[in-house]
């Protein structure tokens, strides 16, 4: 029976604030190569090919990283492999010498790894526990503008295309004191260039600014991700240590008008709530608080629940979602006092039970 091949090296690269490029946001051991030093068309086209070669052939147990990645070993997961289609797409592009480009193909590109919050489910919670250190490919930084400008302007040469940008990764982007310079050069880029329809950024909502989201409204195809997991002070300031809960409400109100008064098709607005230990029980809460705001506004919201995601009309401007993900298989965090790995089964357990609080799903919901 043929194996099936994890489409990472195919569809998921990541590049580090310091210009590292990983396979996936999970393999943060092996470095593919470093954009300060060459191109990323030459890392993704040329040198991921061998390691590409590795998983086509079955050998992920000769790569670092991979060879312990839960999603290869859980045979619980079934989403996020190479379909028949995408793998003969492939081999008929690289037998041609051409770029390959796949639908749900997405660049993260880190501007910040520092984050103002140290929320519980967050790595950058774990680090700062004591014993625990950044790992030695990463640290504290920001990216440098002129490289983020180069790694835009190489993929425009390139025609390398990624359905979706995410100006994202482990740290909050507004962190970087350059953010609206990014936002700007992001902006113009893609819109002479065509890099991707999508780009997207995740953010806890609480740094930004007036100027910030008019630079925000301008990005085409923007799909902005507001972290908000809890909408009463207690339980907020549980998940989302050090964070400031009624500010993060109100800018995502205000970004929410502002989009009103500019609307654009092509933009997406989501409020997520991770359903979580702490959280489970609000879910209900969460979406009640949100859908009668958004109602008493005269606005329309959409739902997204990874499997089920309503279709925007986009006659009902601003396109605002309420999103609810379960945790990243792998999380590491402090469940009960002591640190513990939640795997696959635990996090979609935990989500659906928080969706049957919500009212959202019936027990006998196939899909999860
Ligand atoms: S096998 Fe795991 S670590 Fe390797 S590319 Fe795929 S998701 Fe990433």
């Amino acid at each position: 029976m043929q194996h099936k091949v994890c489409s990472g090296l195919w569809k998921t690269p990541v590049v580090g604030y310091n210009g590292l490029v990983f396979p996936c946001c999970s393999n943060i051991d092996l470095v593919l190569g470093d954009i300060t030093k060459e191109k990323f068309s030459s890392i993704w086209l040329k040198k991921a090919e061998g390691l590409r070669k590795l998983h086509l052939e079955g050998k992920v147990d000769t790569i670092i990283g991979c060879k312990d990645c839960s999603f290869i070993h859980d045979k619980t997961i079934s989403t996020g492999y190479l379909t028949d289609e995408e793998l003969a797409a492939y081999h008929e592009a690289s037998s041609k010498g051409r770029n390959f480009s796949f639908n749900g193909a997405i660049l993260m590109i880190e501007p910040s790894s520092i984050c103002n919050l140290s929320c519980v489910m967050c790595l950058q919670n774990t680090l700062r526990k004591p014993g625990y250190q950044w790992h030695h490919t990463r640290g504290p930084g920001h990216i440098d503008v002129g490289l983020f400008a180069s790694l835009l302007y190489d993929l425009a040469e390139s025609n390398i295309f990624f359905e979706r940008i995410s100006l994202f990764w482990q740290g909050e982007p507004f962190m970087h004191p350059k953010i609206g310079t990014i936002l700007d050069l992001i902006t113009q880029i893609n819109k002479k260039n065509k890099l991707s329809y999508i780009i997207e950024i995740h953010t806890n909502g609480i740094l930004l600014n007036e100027d910030l989201m008019r630079k925000l409204l301008q990005v085409e195809g923007l799909n902005i991700i507001f972290s908000q997991d809890a909408v009463t002070p207690k339980t907020y300031s549980i998940l989302r240590q050090g964070g400031d809960f009624e500010k993060s409400i109100q800018n995502i109100k205000r970004f929410i008008s502002l989009a009103k008064s500019v609307p654009n098709p092509g933009h997406a607005i989501r409020i997520q709530c991770i359903v979580q230990f702490a959280n489970v029980n609000e879910t209900k809460v969460f979406y009640n608080y949100w859908k009668d705001w958004l109602t008493s506004k005269g606005l329309r919201y959409y739902l997204d629940m990874i499997e089920k995601s309503d279709p925007p009309n986009h006659q009902d401007l601003p396109n605002v979602y309420l999103q609810f993900k379960p945790l990243t298989s792998g999380t590491y965090m402090e469940i009960d006092g002591q640190m513990q790995f939640v795997g696959f089964e635990r996090a979609r357990k935990l989500f659906k039970e928080g969706l049957l609080d919500a009212g959202l799903i019936t027990e006998d919901d196939k899909r999860f």
